[in-house]
């Protein structure tokens, strides 16, 4: 028995097509770091599934580490005030650090935690978001990888909650705020 209820629409990314863009993704890595330092860093909490399966796909030796970001803005602000709750430990300046990301949404939390994470001089950063909705930005910023880019859709599964439910769907389903 499968848990669908009303309150899935549709589902829009599949389990098949989630594991063979993160395979991809782990081989570039792969290629592109093996032999250096690296470090993931995701942001908690939504992330959390997408790091697990990110980190298994890559065929390199690294480290991984969790932040959690809250984002707090007025509808007038372009840029959000963004309170990092809790931090990631270690001295970043000798690793390459690639963010890993549910989703890029207005990308006021993301441009706030590469700010901050920059200034903490890594030997590089990158961004890997699994998903990309590219028509809600109101500030201007680019991952440097997205694995799907989607509508504005309010999704749900794989890590992304509606009021802490649906993290643990399998696939990325549209949310029916109907129901
Ligand atoms: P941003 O700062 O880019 O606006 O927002 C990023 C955060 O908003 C994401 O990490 C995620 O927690 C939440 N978010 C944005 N869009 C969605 C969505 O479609 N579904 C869910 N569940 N969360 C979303």
């Amino acid at each position: 028995m499968s848990y669908v209820d009303s309150r899935i629409k549709r589902i829009i990314i599949t389990e098949d097509e989630i594991r063979s863009a993160i395979k991809e993704a782990g081989k570039r890595i792969t290629e592109k770091y093996y032999g250096k330092p690296l470090l993931l860093v995701s942001i908690l909490n939504g992330a959390f599934v997408f790091m697990s399966d990110l980190c298994r796909a890559i065929d390199a030796p690294l480290e991984i580490s969790f932040m959690c970001a809250k984002s707090y803005y007025n509808s007038t602000s372009s840029s959000g005030n963004v309170n990092i709750t809790m931090d990631i430990s270690q001295d970043i300046s000798g690793y390459h650090v690639i963010i890993v990301e549910d989703i890029v949404d207005t990308g006021r939390t993301l441009s706030e935690v590469v700010k901050i994470l920059n200034a903490r001089n890594p030997l590089s950063l990158e961004v890997v978001t699994l998903l990309d909705k590219p028509d809600r930005r109101v500030v201007d910023f680019d991952p440097d990888e997205a694995l799907f880019t989607i509508p504005d859709y309010f999704v749900i599964g794989y890590g992304l909650d509606c009021g802490e439910k649906y993290r643990n769907l399998p696939y990325i389903a549209e949310y029916n705020e109907e129901a």
